[in-house]
């Protein structure tokens, strides 16, 4: 299966080079015509384990990787780091199933692929070093850190802004261990990260190349290495319903999945194509609602003001990895897709044919919560079910009670409950007086009030080692990145 960019269908490379560079040199997503309509025996699965599926799916998605080299990446990528026997239970919301994706190293869904992209990528280095550069809001940078530590022949160096993140999300950054991560708070905001890195990456990459033999990469999530291990987890689900007698092999079942950049659904997308038996898939927005409002007009409008609200991971108005579908929805029109996103770089919008719309409605349902909404959800899934959710679970909880007709729907489950515990505990108890930005105050609460135990990487932030203590100007984070090199030597 070869690999070529969403904008340009000429010069297509093998998933390893994909994987390595990222981005296509045109700025557009690296993707396969294949996957749709391609052969695969999905029945088949139904009684194998999750790391035999992730076998089958990355031996048909990763073709150039041998079969010795993906059972290594697999048994490497999981082991012994996850707190649940099974790596993502599937349990009952209410009529509702929750596929929890929040079991791994840092509490939340970006674990289940940043585990097994350095994996991945380790296999594709053939004798080159890496540097991963990676701005953060808060939470990629920990699921990197985490993913990357101690990877061989590969760096990590992770920007966030300066006081802009949670105090959790900070010592989860500045306690990492590992001898190649490399971390800085940047005195500025997470706009002036990604600038800093955008401009490092343009600066910089032939010269780092040239001088040191080091490659500068990325690991965001528009990475094909990220996108086909969460193909995995659609197709865990699916099984562990089948086993249990809720469905038979064959059912239609409905997915709603919290979205911000589009990652995640596309990945179920990817499952449906190569066979998964799915009705629709539902993409649930927060109060950034611009997905919900492209499917209902066709219109893609980012010209719009930019919501903070308390499901954080979502707050994104321009959502890379729909860039994909859009390529899939035109019949695979690359000059298409060009034009759309020449459009939205130029005027920060674009409108899709009906033919096109009408093909994306076919495969997709829609729908948004507001901030007022989730915490609604969070009261409803306790009070009612029994059960504590995270706020970005509870966007999907709302939106999959304003569309489902009864259909068996799995909602994922993106992140730990106590990952958000004060806006957790704040919809369901109200406020802690003097308490306000104390995270460990608010999960000691939530634990003490609801009788559940918070996740262990988390509870055990507080008596780890602060290991990051650089602040650096924006205008030095390339000097930054320079002495990082060193991990490498
Ligand atoms: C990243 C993230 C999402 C959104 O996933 P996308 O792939 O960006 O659509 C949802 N919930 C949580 C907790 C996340 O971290």
């Amino acid at each position: 299966m070869l690999y070529h960019s969403t904008r340009n269908s000429s010069d297509p490379v093998g998933s390893k080079e994909a994987i390595l560079k990222g981005l296509c040199a045109d700025g557009g997503l690296f993707l396969s015509d294949d996957i749709v309509g391609a052969e695969f025996d999905m029945r088949s699965l139904m009684d194998k384990s999750y790391e035999e599926i992730a076998l089958s799916v990355f031996s048909k998605l990763l073709s150039d990787y041998s079969e010795e080299e993906l059972k290594d990446c697999i048994s490497k990528a999981y082991a012994g780091k996850f707190e649940t026997d099974e790596l993502t239970p599937v349990t009952e919301l209410g009529k509702y199933y929750l596929l929890e994706l929040y079991h791994g190293p840092t509490s939340a869904f970006k674990d289940m692929a940043l585990c097994m992209l350095p994996q991945l990528m380790s296999k594709a280095l053939n004798g080159r070093r890496v540097m991963i550069l990676t701005a953060t809001s808060g939470d990629t940078g920990k699921a990197a850190l985490a993913g990357f530590q101690d990877a061989e022949n590969i760096g990590i160096t992770v920007f966030y802004p300066h006081q802009k993140v949670s105090d959790i999300q900070y010592l989860q950054m500045a306690t990492q261990e590992g001898g190649n991560v490399n971390v800085a708070a940047v005195k500025g905001n997470f706009d002036d990260c990604q600038t800093g890195v955008k401009k490092i990456f343009a600066e910089y990459t032939k010269e780092i190349d040239d001088k040191y033999g080091i490659t500068l990469s990325s690991a965001n999530s528009i990475n094909v290495g990220r996108l086909v291990p969460q193909v995995i987890y659609y197709i865990e689900a699916y099984k562990q319903l089948v086993k249990r007698g809720v469905i038979k092999y064959g059912d239609k079942i409905d997915f709603v999945v919290p979205t911000g950049n589009f990652g995640d659904i596309l990945a179920g997308y990817y499952a449906k194509a190569l066979g998964l038996p799915v009705r629709k898939l539902i993409v649930a927005s927060n109060e950034n609602k611009v997905l919900t409002d492209f499917f209902e007009t066709g219109v893609y409008d980012k010209n719009r003001e930019f919501v903070k609200t308390i499901s954080p991971s979502m707050d994104i108005l321009v959502s890379s990895n729909l860039e994909r579908m859009l390529y899939y929805a035109s019949g695979c029109d690359a000059d298409y897709v060009a034009g759309l996103m020449e459009s939205l770089s130029t005027n920060g919008r674009f409108e899709v044919t009906k033919e096109v719309l009408d093909k994306l409605r076919e495969i997709f349902g829609y729908g948004y919560a507001t901030n007022e909404e989730s915490k609604e959800a969070i009261r409803k899934a306790y009070e009612k079910d029994g059960r504590l959710i995270d706020p970005h679970t509870a966007v999907g909880y709302k939106v999959a009670d304003d569309l489902n007709d009864g259909t068996p729907t799995v909602i994922l489950s993106t992140a730990s409950p106590f990952k958000f515990a004060e806006d957790v505990y704040k919809a369901l108890f109200g406020e802690i007086e003097g308490a306000e930005g104390d995270g460990f105050r608010y999960m000691d609460e939530l634990s003490a009030r609801t009788g559940e135990k918070a996740p262990k990487p988390l509870a055990e932030l507080r008596s780890k080692e602060i290991r990051h203590r650089a602040v650096v100007d924006k205008e030095k984070m390339s000097d930054f990145v320079f002495d990082s090199l060193s991990c490498l030597k």
